[in-house]
């Protein structure tokens, strides 16, 4: 029915003092429990798809599920391109019906990083799609994109401001500390560099690789103009470990339609939390 572009979501969560949980989803059960349990709590939400996940579910299918996902409830939801490389690729996605966009060209120099996420952004716009970008370089792992701790490279304010008025993004994600998948330790957040950001920016800021981060820590970077927050390894954990427990218990259960509902639970206890942490709930 309506699959929008991040945009209004993310203004009124600026202007709201909150933010919009983005939960990685993977197929039709991950699909139903985070826009089921967004209704229920009156949360915007967004479903967000690395390129790997749309390779293995396919596009249309996504599409498909996440229409009928908003019609069923009601809700207006934006399906997420995440951590999208390829031009050709998001340009065929954009075209099938997707709004909501991130051109993740963070893994080149400043100049080529600008350049590419300029041409996202007059295609993207041409077709009132939202457009994210990421300035600096997180580490950790997500689906195949591997970047080295030693890698990883912290957001510039002052280059930000630049980039952001260079490109005419949307939304622009931020490298503070955070990293993809699991930390080892307690993660540290860069906070005094988000706040320069934020007096340097006005686009609603992104907080990736959020699963991990105490509630304190990321309360705080909502303080600061986080308006977005990624989740997605929490989900996964959640969502594999309940059900390895359940065959655990019942090491003869073969029919989906038991051994995937415990994961489901699980994966709905971790999404209610982070849009309790988001303060989205009742935000509709
Ligand atoms: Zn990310």
């Amino acid at each position: 029915m309506y699959l929008i572009s991040n945009r209004e979501m993310l203004l009124a969560a600026q202007r709201g003092g909150y933010a919009v949980p983005a939960f990685n989803v993977h197929n039709l059960e991950t699909v139903q429990v985070v826009a089921e349990t967004a209704a229920a709590m009156s949360s915007p939400v967004i479903l967000a798809g690395t390129p790997g996940t749309f390779s293995y579910a396919g596009t249309d299918y996504l599409i498909s599920i996440c229409h009928e996902a908003a019609r069923k409830y009601r809700i207006p939801l934006a399906l997420h391109l995440d951590h999208h490389e390829d031009q050709g690729d998001i340009e065929s996605k954009v075209r099938a019906g997707i709004r909501s966009v991130m051109i993740d060209a963070s893994h080149f120099p400043l100049a080529e990083n600008i350049q590419h996420v300029r041409e996202t952004v007059r295609l993207c716009h041409a077709f009132d799609a939202s457009v994210e970008a990421e300035l600096g370089r997180l580490g950790g792992q997500e689906d195949d994109l591997v970047v080295e701790e030693g890698d990883s490279i912290f957001t510039d304010p002052v280059v930000a401001k630049h980039f952001v008025e260079s490109t005419r993004i949307d939304s622009l994600a931020v490298a503070i500390g955070s990293a993809h998948g699991l930390y080892q330790g307690e993660p540290k957040l860069d906070f005094s560099r988000l706040g320069q950001i934020r007096q340097q920016v006005d686009v609603p800021l992104v907080l990736h690789g959020a699963s991990g981060i105490p509630e304190s820590m990321i309360r705080q970077a909502i303080e600061l103009g986080i308006c977005k927050v990624n989740v997605a390894t929490e989900l996964k954990i959640a969502f594999a470990g309940a059900i390895k427990e359940y065959f655990a218990e019942h090491p003869d259960a073969n029919d989906p339609r038991k051994y995937i509902v415990p994961g489901k639970l699980a994966m709905q206890k971790v999404v209610e939390e982070k849009i309790r942490i988001c303060g989205s709930g009742g935000c509709l």
